[in-house]
């Protein structure tokens, strides 16, 4: 069953209270950063809804049938909907079958549970029709639109949402949480990665994330100091699968603006050193130019372009904006 996290036992009582006094909303709308566990949440109250005998506390038993299917995700009445990989946009056709199977009868004789993950994706057409179905909602039908950034959906929409907003823990709890599931070690540093997003910082900690981003941190600080070639670099970064050298770069560039703005709190606290080496030589106009250049790039990333060609243009202008640094080196 999906664990319902610290941070988010009061939504989860106030959701549950609700049910209780049967008076749930048709729509919810979860919204909050990512990170934080909000389709996690969307998850356990799906499957609270649909269990034949839940808990006390409202949380799903885990062993009767509806939990089983719900699990296996066979439920029929447990819908869901995601963006497709690699598409930027949810449209309209799997929003009207979504909304089609909302208009039909229970399978089960209990409630219909729908969930739209990622809600800011719908293109026009698909929030045009889900808003139909927000308008004339069936009975026993709990809607859970999901989303970290609530502005880009239909004002419509959200008005016709009961809103849920999810925050990070504080930071004592995020620490000991993440803590006892990675140890003391590099607790601190992986929530300052993730900007305080506890599931963020536990995947951050899984695999090679973490040696990766050094290695990317290494290659982009020789860039600067003429130790490497950005089109070689941009080779091996165009390479990876998804945008992460680029996201990381954007978080390096604003840690280096930061810092030039005599912050000393920054996202990758662990390269204070060398990125306050970095500031000295480094113009600010230049690094917000270079950031914008990122977040074009990162926005770039997501159509069919040609990747190579638009991290080298980034990394021939980083390589560029690193002279007056190489100049001071030599002297
Ligand atoms: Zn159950």
């Amino acid at each position: 069953m999906k664990e319902i996290y610290p941070w988010n036992q009061t939504a989860w009582q106030q959701l549950q209270a609700q049910r209780q006094a049967g008076r749930l909303a048709h729509a919810y709308l979860f919204q909050g950063p990512s990170g934080i566990g909000k389709q996690d949440l969307a998850d356990a109250f799906a499957a609270s809804l649909l269990c034949q005998q839940p808990a006390a506390d409202g949380t799903a038993c885990g062993q009767c049938g509806a939990c089983q299917q719900f699990e296996a995700g066979t439920h029929p009445d447990a819908l869901s909907l995601v963006p497709e990989p690699g598409k930027t946009q949810i449209r309209i056709d799997p929003v009207r079958q979504l909304t089609a199977r909302l208009g039909l009868k229970s399978h089960q004789g209990g409630f219909k549970v729908a969930r739209i993950e990622g809600a800011h994706r719908l293109n026009t057409a698909a929030a045009n029709s889900l808003l139909k179905t927000l308008e004339e909602p069936t009975d026993n039908t709990v809607l859970v639109l999901i989303t970290d950034q609530p502005s880009r959906l239909l004002a419509t929409i959200r008005s016709r949402c009961q809103g849920l907003r999810l925050v990070p823990p504080p930071a004592a709890l995020a620490r000991d949480w993440l803590a006892a599931r990675v140890g003391e070690g590099d607790a601190d540093l992986l929530l300052a990665l993730a900007d305080g997003a506890p599931l963020t910082a536990l995947a951050l900690a899984e695999g090679e994330h973490l040696t990766q981003r050094r290695a990317w941190f290494d290659q982009w600080q020789a860039l600067i100091d003429g130790r490497q070639d950005a089109v070689a670099v941009a080779a091996d970064w165009a390479g990876e699968a998804g945008t992460a050298p680029l996201e990381w770069m954007s978080q390096w560039l604003m840690d280096l603006i930061r810092l030039q703005q005599g912050e000393t709190a920054i996202r990758n606290p662990d390269l204070l050193e060398p990125m306050q080496d970095m500031t000295e030589d480094m113009d600010p106009v230049t690094l917000h130019n270079l950031l914008e250049q990122v977040w074009q790039a990162l926005r770039l990333a997501a159509t069919p372009v040609n990747r190579q060609a638009l991290i080298e243009d980034l990394l021939i202008a980083w390589t560029a904006a690193g002279r007056p640094r190489r100049r001071r080196k030599r002297a």
